[in-house]
This record gives structure tokens, C-alpha cells and sequence, in this order.
């Protein structure tokens, strides 16, 4: 085997897809502990856009003008890319551009806008994102409270399943092997690295990939890179055309909130409504368990918001719920490295911002491990490590008190309240 990778989600399977697509003699397995798309890559909110998880004033300020412009337009091809790769591949993933419309409902919130759209400005990508009225916003989509709100061009919203089962079938169609229901329970890097699993191990020639997101805290050996943190979805059943005419929403746009327990929405192609936002709690030792994607409680909470978003489906029905982890790197950067001495790659750490990331970070491992250098290779994600988390019990009483202030800041906002007093605090810790 010339290459072995870890994990059947986006990162894993579009480093697989531009190996083969370089080099289609190449031998290589992608090794998935379930099924392909099990994790967050076939069950997230549909977003494919150019945002980034760090805000791009975050990005000025850690690298400066350029280096964060060239950023963020590297994350405006990869949604190109992910549309041509489906066009290409005829993977029907419901790609569509509509734009993403981050809404302010709430005065504090104005501001926020503004100062987003003034840091496009600084990088010279201002042409991408317009301010809107409440009126102007109004014409696009009907939700209660709206003061405000930014549209941001460069985003497509996809269908998360259909998009990691089509990758899968290229890959497969290009000669790559996928195997299923087989976990890797190690690996060990040098100048032939390997991956152990249980029927036994895989040496590669030129590289193993550890492409494992928010599982990768489950190794041992990778515990502390990033922290398991849980997004929750509910979703309504279809609505009727009366119900459209009414919300309005015409171009699909991703829809989000300005809240610090980030509600993100999108209109399905078969015309449902799905909301998503904060999860369950972080739990002790970055445990993950199938049980935090259905909790209730948080469920319930969601569902209520929909409703208070769109008054008129207080009938409506929600006939799915679910939810999962999304890998949170300490400085909220992803990463892109390949240590060429151990043969070891790995890229990681979206936030919930992966679907268009990992395509670009898939694109950076494949440069990488075949030893090519474009200018992807300068991007500020590229060669670097995050620092590791902190040790339980600080990781755990650092991570439920901002989880804990995040919400009370917006249930304040919510409400009209003024902010709790130690809002300062986690909005200074909570900046990205
Ligand atoms: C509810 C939710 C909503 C989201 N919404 C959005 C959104 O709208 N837009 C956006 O950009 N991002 C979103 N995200 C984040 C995005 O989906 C992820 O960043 C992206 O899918 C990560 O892809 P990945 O391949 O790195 O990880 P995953 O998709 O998590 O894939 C990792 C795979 O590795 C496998 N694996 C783990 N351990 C092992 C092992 N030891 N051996 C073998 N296989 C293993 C897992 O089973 C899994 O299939 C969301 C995430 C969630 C959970």
C-alpha cells in the first residue's frame, strides 16, 4: 500500500480523491470505523461556504492583510471547487449558491454587522458581502425581531450525505479501496508507517493520514489536539407552498443568528426547514457517545426557536433530530501538516465550519505528501500544529463555563436583559 487513511468523512476521502486524481497508479485505502459519511460529513448543516472558523478580522489580526486575504480566497475556490467536483463527478449533491444572511435580531447585534463587513473591506474581498435593512432582509426572508442583517455572496448550501457518498464512489472509481467497519486502534509513524486495526496492520509506503476530526481525541496518542464538541439539528417536515410564500427565502440562502451558540439554518431542496445550533454539553474527558446527538433537552430548546423564528409553523411537525461532534482545535485554527520525516499527515479542527475547509485542506495534503509546493502550501494553514487542550479537570470547568455564559449572553439578548456580568470575560476568551 502506498497510502493509508483514517476516517470516511470529507478530509479523509477529498485527500484520497486529488491523490488519485495526481497519481491514478497509486495504491490506496481509505479505513472507516463505520460507514462512509458516518461522522459530521454526513449529517451537518449544508452549509459549503467561505467562511472560515476564525472571522476574518481574527485572521488580520494573528497574520496579517495578506496572508489573511489569501485565506479567504482559497475558501472561495474551494466552494467553487466543491461545485465543479460534483458537476465532474456527477455526484447530485443539491449544490446551489444562494449566499449565507447572518441576521442580526437583536440592537447589540447591529454592530457586530458592521464590524464584519468592514473587516471584508480591510481585505480587500468587500465586493463579496452587502449590509442589509430590516426592509431589504425582509424581502429575503421573514423572521421575527430582524434589524439587520449581511449577505455574503461566496456560499453554496449541499446535502451533507449525498456529497460524502458521491466523493466516495469517485474515489472508488479511480482505483481507491474503501473498507468499512474497520477501526484503527493505532498507528506509529517512520520510514515505513503503519495503522493497526484488528484484523491487522497496514504498512504505507508513502504516508498514513489521520483525517478523524473530533474522533481523533478517542486516540490516545492524539487526545488533546482537538475537543469534541457537540452541534445539535432538528428538522421539519416539508412545508406547504403557502408556508414559503409566507417566509419568503426564495434563493436558499444559509441563514445564521449573530448568537454566541450560533444558530444555523438552511432550506432543504425538498422544502423543509433545518436549525441548527448549540449542543449538548461538553462532557468529561472529550467523551463522545451516541446519546449527546439526541438530547432532548437541547432538541426541544431548538425546536422552540424555530418557532419563534417563524411564528406560522406553530402546527409543524419535526420529524427528524440529530446532531454531533465537530473537532475544536485551543487557538479554533485548522490545520494542515504532513511531518515528512514520520510519514504522518493529518488535517483537522473546522469547528463546524468543514464542509468547503476540508475540500481545501484535502487539496493541501494531496501537494503535500506528493511533494508538489503551490501557493497552497503558504496558506497560514498549512505546516502548523494547534496547542494541545488542557488536562481534565481544567478542560472541563473551563469548557462548561463558556458554554454556560455563551448561552446566558444570548438568552439575555433574547429577552431584552441586560448581559450578565461576566459577559466580558467569555467574550474575550470565546474571540475567534
Ligand atoms: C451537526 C453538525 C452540523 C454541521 N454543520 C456544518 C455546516 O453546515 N457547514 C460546515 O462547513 N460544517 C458543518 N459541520 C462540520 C463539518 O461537517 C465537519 O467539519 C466536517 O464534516 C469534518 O469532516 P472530517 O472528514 O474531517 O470528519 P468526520 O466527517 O467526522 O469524519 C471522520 C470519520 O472518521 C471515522 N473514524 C473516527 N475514528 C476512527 C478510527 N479510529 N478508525 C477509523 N475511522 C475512524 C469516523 O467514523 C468518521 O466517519 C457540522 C458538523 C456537525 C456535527
Amino acid at each position: 500500500m502506498d497510502i493509508a487513511i483514517l476516517g470516511g468523512g470529507y478530509t479523509g476521502l477529498w485527500t484520497a480523491y486529488y491523490l488519485l486524481r495526481a497519481n491514478p497508479r497509486l495504491k490506496l485505502c481509505v479505513l472507516e470505523k463505520q460507514i462512509v459519511g458516518y461522522g459530521a460529513s454526513g449529517r451537518n448543516g449544508g452549509w459549503c461556504s467561505s467562511k472560515f472558523p476564525v472571522t476574518p478580522a481574527m485572521l488580520e489580526r494573528r497574520y496579517g492583510i495578506e496572508a489573511a486575504r489569501s485565506l479567504m480566497l482559497a475558501m472561495k475556490d474551494a466552494v467553487e471547487e466543491v461545485g465543479c467536483v460534483c458537476e465532474e463527478e456527477k455526484i447530485d449533491a443539491h449544490f446551489h449558491k444562494g449566499g449565507v444572511l447572518t441576521l442580526a435580531r437583536t440592537a447589540p447585534q447591529l454592530p457586530m454587522l458592521r464590524s464584519t463587513f468592514a473587516a471584508y473591506g480591510r481585505l480587500g474581498i468587500g465586493s463579496w458581502v452587502r449590509l442589509l435593512s430590516t426592509e431589504e432582509a425582509a424581502e429575503r426572508i421573514r423572521v421575527t425581531l430582524v434589524r439587520g442583517a449581511l449577505l455574503q455572496s461566496e456560499n453554496a448550501s449541499i446535502h451533507p450525505a449525498r456529497l460524502v457518498r458521491g466523493v466516495a464512489r469517485a474515489i472508488e472509481k479511480r482505483g481507491g479501496t474503501i473498507y468499512e467497519q474497520t477501526e484503527v486502534l493505532d498507528y506509529e509513524g517512520g520510514p515505513t508507517p503503519r495503522v493497526v486495526t484488528r484484523a491487522g496492520e497496514i504498512r504505507a509506503k508513502t504516508a498514513i493520514v489521520l483525517a478523524g476530526e473530533s474522533y481523533l481525541s478517542q486516540l490516545p496518542k492524539l487526545h488533546r489536539v482537538v475537543l469534541p464538541i457537540y452541534s445539535l439539528i432538528s428538522l421539519t417536515e416539508p412545508l406547504s407552498s403557502e408556508q414559503w410564500t409566507q417566509i419568503g427565502w426564495h434563493d436558499r440562502e444559509s441563514v445564521a443568528s449573530c448568537n454566541y451558540t450560533v444558530d444555523y439554518l438552511t432550506r432543504t431542496a425538498d422544502g423543509r426547514i433545518l436549525f441548527g445550533s448549540r449542543g449538548a454539553p461538553y462532557r468529561f474527558g472529550s467523551k463522545i457517545s451516541d446519546d449527546q446527538d439526541r438530547h432532548a433537552q437541547t432538541h426541544a430548546h431548538i425546536q422552540t426557536l424555530t418557532r419563534e423564528w417563524f411564528p406560522i409553523l406553530q402546527q409543524t411537525k419535526f420529524t427528524h433530530a440529530w446532531g454531533g461532534p465537530v473537532g475544536m482545535p485551543r487557538d479554533w485554527m485548522p490545520t494542515a501538516h504532513f511531518d515528512r520525516d514520520l510519514k504522518i499527515a493529518s488535517a483537522r479542527g473546522y469547528t463546524g465550519q468543514g464542509v468547503s475547509t476540508t475540500n481545501l485542506t484535502g487539496r493541501i495534503l494531496a501537494e503535500l505528501i506528493s511533494g508538489q509546493g503551490t501557493e497552497l502550501s503558504q496558506l497560514p494553514i498549512t505546516q502548523r500544529q494547534s496547542p494541545q487542550w488542557e488536562l481534565e479537570p481544567f478542560r472541563w470547568i473551563a469548557v462548561r463555563y463558556m458554554q454556560n455564559a455563551f448561552q446566558r449572553i444570548d438568552d439575555a439578548g433574547r429577552q431584552g436583559r441586560t448581559k450578565p456580568v461576566d459577559s466580558f470575560a467569555a467574550e474575550f476568551l470565546g474571540r475567534h
